[in-house]
């Protein structure tokens, strides 16, 4: 079986760090067409997984476009169709991992008469996206699809009630290899007190958010609570602004100013090795004012043993089992979160029983084999029907 994976970042988020564990699989057989250059190709080579960049244009059609400039980046979007287009023919089918390369392959499956996959990984609601844009998702979804892979079962059901087909759909949740994030978690709680020294954060319990920066990823939620928290309560916000949303990095920065945390909030930008950090954290905050259709950075705190506070809403609540393996707060709740980072940091023994429950229950539910067998099943099922 002999795939074309589509993305249309060039960097690593969390859909790009999903696929780099499917594509790894596929490595012999496979290509990933990417419509921008960065440090998700980089990934991709040093895991030997072949890799082209289809376009040097900048694909613009953001989450929130329009009907017009929809229509009017079409013509953009044409010579890379076409490319697209072309390489499909040899492949076996077309796997697009994100919303515009779902669209690219939309177009491109007509031309090439491949069947197409679409990684759902997007809650498509009027919360993350325009109506145009729901609409052309979900009615492409409908009449080009041969198989739609929701990333959880939140997802699905956003899917479903933008009116998208349910026969379409299957949930396969990410998977993460266990035994990796427990050698590196362990590096990470091995120099945690030096790394808390390093960053001017010793003696402090550290609540850690790993996160791009931006605003529905809720920050500032955190910073509240921080302002709400004894002075032995620091935060690390582990992230940058991937999709240029450099107002709100200055909004952080301003806010943290304003309630004066500089000395107990820190920012680390963007991070590669993330077990570590999460293992040196005491705690991990999750903070999505919207729903999250995943939510892979809850699953990793699990995976490294540290306990988990998260946003109640979308996939996150198929993760967490409230008060068995994390906490939930709803979102945009500062003074809830408040008021759990200040439980987590009077109660050791709960924060140790939380984290062993949870490292069990992802060991068990989030298996990267288990998820990848899931996937070859039916990609093999769909090519033999
Ligand atoms: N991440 C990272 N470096 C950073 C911040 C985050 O590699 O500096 C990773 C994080 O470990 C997680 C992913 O980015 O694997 C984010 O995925 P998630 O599902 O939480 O959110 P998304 O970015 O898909 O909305």
């Amino acid at each position: 079986m002999n795939i074309l994976f589509l993305d249309q970042s060039g960097k690593l988020g969390g859909a790009e760090l999903s696929l780099l564990d499917v594509a790894a699989t596929f490595r012999h057989h496979c290509l990933v067409g990417l419509f921008a250059d960065g440090n998700f190709r980089s990934a991709l080579e040093d895991r030997q997984i072949p890799v082209q960049i289809l376009t040097q244009q900048a694909v613009k059609v953001s989450k929130e476009t329009g009907l017009i400039s929809g229509l009017t980046s079409l013509g953009t979007l044409l010579p890379l169709v076409v490319k697209t287009a072309n390489l499909a023919k040899q492949y076996d089918l077309i796997y697009a991992n994100t919303q515009k390369a779902f669209v690219v392959g939309a177009i491109a499956t007509f031309l090439s008469r491949r069947p197409l996959v679409y990684h759902l990984r997007d809650i498509l609601s009027p919360e993350h996206f325009s109506q145009t844009n729901l609409r052309v998702v979900v009615t492409l979804a409908n009449h080009c699809a041969a198989l739609v892979i929701a990333n959880s079962q939140a997802t699905r059901d956003a899917f479903v009630q933008a009116g998208g087909r349910a026969d379409l759909v299957q949930v396969i949740y990410n998977g993460f290899d266990a035994d990796r994030y427990a050698q590196l978690a362990q590096l990470g709680r091995d120099r945690a007190e030096p790394w808390k020294q390093e960053i001017g954060l010793e003696n402090h319990f550290v609540v850690g958010h790993f996160s791009r920066l931006s605003p529905w990823k809720g920050q500032h939620i955190l910073i509240e609570a921080i302002a709400h928290c004894p002075k032995e309560i620091a935060a690390v916000l582990v992230g940058d602004a991937l999709f240029g949303e450099t107002e709100y990095v200055q909004q952080l920065h301003h806010q943290v100013e304003q309630l004066g945390l500089h000395d107990r909030v820190k920012f680390l930008g963007f991070q590669s090795e993330i077990p570590q950090l999460m293992a040196s954290c005491d705690l991990v905050a999750h903070t999505s004012t919207a729903p999250e259709p995943f939510g892979r950075v809850i699953i990793e705190a699990m995976l490294c043993g540290t306990p988990i506070v998260a946003a109640a809403a979308g996939g996150a609540m198929e993760l967490v089992n409230p008060e068995t393996t994390g906490w939930l707060t709803s979102p945009g709740d500062e003074i809830a979160l408040a008021h759990v980072i200040q439980t987590a940091y009077k109660s050791p023994t709960v924060m140790e029983s939380l984290a062993k429950a949870a490292l069990e229950t992802a060991k068990q539910q989030f298996s990267l084999e288990e998820v990848i067998e899931k996937i070859d099943q039916s990609l093999k099922s769909l090519l033999s029907t």
